[in-house]
């Protein structure tokens, strides 16, 4: 069915794309707070009627929709993880009156993947984030060229917004040839001559793919391929992979911030700071089961507007992220963020309760292909053995190393590891044909030994 053909649904199309898009300019703090608690308000509503996972689990609580009236009283509410949504069929998390829900589903890269249910709404209202986000920066969608590197899996949230979603659906409205849409696993070097030819004017896509371009743009390839603004997505962008891409494309990058459950949650404004979509999403922090605003927590997010499945209070994100109570100079309203650390679900710990994330990880490795420009790691797998013993497997294509030493590259793995955890930490790095475990950190330190987290 082409959702467009209904009036009804063209009027709130247009009516979110005046007044949704524009929202986070201007608003001051008391009327976001005032918009998240009546969203919040509708959403419980909603999800208490509609939604019998929600139902059972607040009649369980003992708390009825009437029990919250501001923002504070949210706390009332259980916190969803992401394996109780896992176990949900269809039925327990969508209303039976909505029909025409599209299912989307994590990549399923941290576990099995876990699916929820979007309206056409939804999938409107989750490209408002992103095109305010491309507003931000000066790209305008409907006039310059617009290339998208995305997840196009089966059920991926990208597939079903654009390509099975907004394109075919308003391709009757707008012309979409400015925009090219590929997958993030098509092979780069045929990718890069590809846009050397369309000269985009805006490259966005998973961190990955874009340090794959840079580092073929650095060899020389894509002469033409200028983008006025890249936008990072999909991974935790760390500063040496940023200052690789902006480098490598003498451009400006943004880093936007989502998720499949929740829809957008933040994004980078042009003064560099991250700004949460405050009238998409509500985001708490959590540690050690204290809501904290000023230090790094699990992000919690209530999605604030909906018609599949709602996401409240949900803690299936697992991204450690650290909230800001600085102000931004611009004139984007919305929380802060000051850093998103990445994935917890897997950690190396030392002294002191010193917690070193993927992310953390991984940016010792970014350093190595920022430094050498060189894309030789396949793979690597870092095994703590005891508090100061890591050992760390590093699978090298040798192909790829062009003239880079790998006792060079070594060494410089050593040492971001001494940097960043201790100088008299025993590293032991060496090369191997393969990895299997299919996790990149393992630690066998027994994690209860330290009561408190330090973050890396
Ligand atoms: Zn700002």
């Amino acid at each position: 069915m082409n959702y467009l053909l209904n009036p009804a649904f063209m009027g709130k199309v247009l009516k979110s794309y005046l007044f949704d898009l524009n929202r986070i300019w201007g608003i001051n703090e008391k009327e976001l707070r005032e918009y998240q608690e009546r969203q919040i308000k509708k959403m419980i509503k909603y999800s208490y009627e509609n939604i019998p996972f929600y139902r059972k689990k607040y009649q369980k609580a003992g708390v009825h929709p009437k029990d919250i009236e501001t923002l504070d009283d949210l706390r009332k509410l259980p916190f969803v993880s992401k394996d109780e949504l896992r176990k949900c069929s269809q039925k327990e998390i969508t209303p039976s009156s909505q029909k025409n829900l599209i299912k989307t589903s994590t990549s399923g890269t941290m576990g099995k993947p876990v699916s929820v249910y979007v309206s056409m709404h939804e999938i409107v209202m989750g490209l408002l984030g992103y095109l305010r986000t491309l507003k931000e920066h000066g790209i305008n969608w409907r006039n310059d060229r617009i290339v998208l590197l995305l997840d196009l899996r089966r059920n991926s949230a990208e597939r079903k917004y654009l390509n099975e979603g907004v394109i075919p659906g308003f391709k009757p409205f707008f012309s979409f040839e400015n925009i090219r849409i590929y997958s993030f696993k098509v092979d780069s070097e045929k990718l890069i001559r590809e846009l050397d030819e369309f000269q985009p004017d805006f490259i966005g896509g998973y961190t990955g793919k874009l340090v794959n371009l840079a580092l073929l743009k650095e060899k020389g390839f894509g002469k033409n391929v200028a983008p006025r603004v890249v936008g990072s997505s999909g991974n935790t962008l760390d500063k040496y992979l940023r200052m690789l891409i902006e480098e490598a494309f003498n451009t400006r990058l943004f880093e936007a911030y989502g998720a499949t459950e929740s829809g957008p949650i933040a994004f980078e404004c042009h003064d560099r700071k991250l700004h949460i979509h405050g009238d998409l999403v509500y985001a708490e922090f959590i540690n050690n089961g204290k809501v904290v605003s000023n230090e790094p927590g699990n992000i919690v997010v209530t999605k604030l507007y909906g018609g599949g499945t709602p996401i409240i209070r949900y803690t299936g994100i697992n991204d450690v992220v650290a909230p800001s109570k600085e102000k931004c100079s611009c004139a984007a309203g919305g929380g802060l963020i000051k850093k998103i650390y990445g994935r917890d679900n897997w950690y190396l710990i030392f002294s002191d309760g010193r917690i070193m994330l993927p992310s953390a990880v991984s940016e010792i490795f970014s350093r190595v292909v920022y430094e050498f420009k060189t894309r030789m790691i396949r793979q690597f797998e870092v095994t703590q053995h005891t508090v100061n013993k890591l050992e760390v497997k590093v699978v090298v294509d040798e192909k790829l190393s062009e003239g880079v030493s790998t006792a060079e590259v070594f060494s410089m793995i050593k040492s971001g590891f001494y940097e960043k955890v201790d100088s008299d930490l025993k590293v032991d790095v060496k090369k191997v044909d393969k990895i299997e475990s299919g996790r990149y950190l393992i630690s066998k330190v027994d994690k209860n030994r330290f009561d408190h987290k330090i973050y890396i």
